[in-house]
């Protein structure tokens, strides 16, 4: 199947065994990815499931339901304090293609922007995007940015990290020995999380853990540290 064409269909479009396309979808299968009706491709509903689909013009039948087995063994929050500029859309696009399950943006101590609602819109599709080409067979979810403190008291998971690049703290990959069902991992801002957060995250049930003895940009940080938790939890 890897190579047809992929596409999210919402879970509201599928009526029985038919799909009800979109304006946009439509446009984007016929010219954009230049099918013809009879076609076929993969509508995947973000949520677990995938189909295989033939193309009629506004709609399309659903054939069969798709095995599709490439989501990690281990469901990852990623609690991330928002970077400057587009630097979060780099964010959404790699730790998708990782395997995230949530991305959690938080605005920290040292965060200086509170992104407009339509940043999320876009975060929401850039995740879309990114599920489609990695064959995820789930989209992450991208949660609406709230304040750091509220985000580390709401967390349920019993395994929860704070990377932090200065201090003696264990490596991550040192700590990914046990099979825990949920890992929250929370990586800070470009100026760093400051000592107040760090202790509060220790006081909420947080390990604080190294990414390695170098400093890595905000953008870099929850790609190494998801792809250490990946190579665990494959
Ligand atoms: N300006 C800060 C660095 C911030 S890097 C300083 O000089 O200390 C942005 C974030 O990436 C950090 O808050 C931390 O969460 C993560 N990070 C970067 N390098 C890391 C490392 N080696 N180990 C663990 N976390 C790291």
């Amino acid at each position: 199947m890897a190579q047809l064409q992929r596409i999210a269909i919402a879970p509201f479009q599928f009526q029985e065994t038919l799909i009800i396309l979109t304006k946009e979808q439509q446009h984007y299968l016929v010219r954009v990815l230049r099918l013809r009706p009879g076609d076929r491709f993969i509508a995947m509903d973000g949520q677990g499931k995938w189909w295989l689909a033939q193309l009629e013009t506004e709609q399309a039948q659903v054939l069969e339901a798709l095995i599709v087995e490439t989501e990690l063994s281990v469901a990852i929050t990623l609690m991330v304090a928002l970077p400057k500029g587009n630097g979060f859309d780099e964010i959404v696009r790699y730790s998708t293609e990782l395997g995230v399950t949530c991305i959690a943006p938080v605005l920290s101590d040292r965060t200086l922007l509170n992104p407009s609602p339509q940043k999320l819109e876009r975060w929401r599709r850039i995740a879309t995007e990114a599920a489609e080409q990695s064959e995820r067979a789930f989209v992450p979810t991208i949660l609406e940015p709230v304040a750091f403190s509220t985000a580390i008291t709401a967390s349920q998971a019993t395994h929860c990290y704070i990377c932090e690049g200065r201090g003696d703290y264990p490596h991550l990959n040192n700590l990914m020995k046990s099979d825990p069902p949920e890992i929250v991992i929370a990586t800070g801002p470009e100026g760093g999380w400051t000592p107040a957060e760090i202790e509060q995250a220790i006081a909420s049930g947080f390990q604080p853990v190294s990414l390695g003895r170098r400093i890595l940009r905000a953008v870099t940080a929850p790609v190494v540290a998801l792809t250490l938790i990946s190579a665990n939890y494959d």
